[in-house]
């Protein structure tokens, strides 16, 4: 770790992927989903992670995992906040397409203020979730959704969100037409794909990829 301002973002990535990656705010998260998040090695994620229980962000549980503690939790939803309401200004604004928007307000989102992000959010006309669907704190979610994985087989749903996003797994997602508010049937279920309709189409979605797509189903 560097020092000033690359501590900060250091400090705040980590304790924004534990809140996107995390099941429920009591189960500890595997350091091992933060290695796969971050690509580290599991050496590198654990000395961060002392680093970030000894300075008083999270509760580590070694050979469990770790969970935010209210400092940290405070930090991870400000730093959402921010990167979703940068997002919703990159495509609405500047139309940034949807799939890159994520990745450009991962920078972005370090760098406001909050006068500036309550001001983003006041011009934006105060949304309440960003482009792929996933609320924007303080809001939070109006519907009880399932991940597509875990989709019966003939169900039928709306997708709600992507999450946790990722540049890569946007551009798939745009390519199948699977984009927030879209009507799906899963139509077929086997051990590798999922073959969902989406409008006239047949997509098959990689079980990977449907881990991370999430349905209201109707
Ligand atoms: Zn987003």
């Amino acid at each position: 770790m560097e020092s000033g301002v690359g501590v900060r973002e250091c400090i705040e990535d980590y304790l924004g992927a534990i809140y996107r990656l995390r099941v429920a705010p009591e189960s500890p998260l595997p350091l091992s989903a933060l290695g796969e998040y971050f690509g580290f090695s599991p050496v590198s994620i654990h000395e961060m992670v002392q680093k970030l229980s000894q300075q008083g962000w999270i509760h580590y549980y070694p050979y469990r995992g770790v969970t935010l503690n209210a400092r940290g939790e405070a930090v991870a939803l400000a730093l959402l906040r921010r990167h979703r309401l940068w997002e919703r200004f990159l495509t609405d604004m500047l139309d940034v397409p949807w799939a890159e928007a994520h990745e450009i307000a991962g920078t972005l989102e370090h760098a406001a203020p909050e006068s500036v992000t309550e001001r983003l959010s006041a011009l934006l006309g105060d949304p309440v979730s960003c482009p792929h669907g996933v609320p924007i704190p303080p809001s939070k979610r109006t519907y009880i959704d399932t991940c597509l994985r875990q989709a019966p087989l003939g169900a039928r749903g709306r997708v709600t969100r992507i999450a946790p996003e990722s540049g890569d797994i946007l551009r798939d997602v745009q390519g199948w037409g699977l984009l927030p508010g879209r009507q799906i049937t899963v139509v077929e279920k086997h051990e590798a794909d999922i073959i969902v309709q989406v409008e006239e189409r047949l997509v098959s979605i990689p079980v990977e990829s449907a881990n991370v797509i999430w349905i209201e189903v109707l």
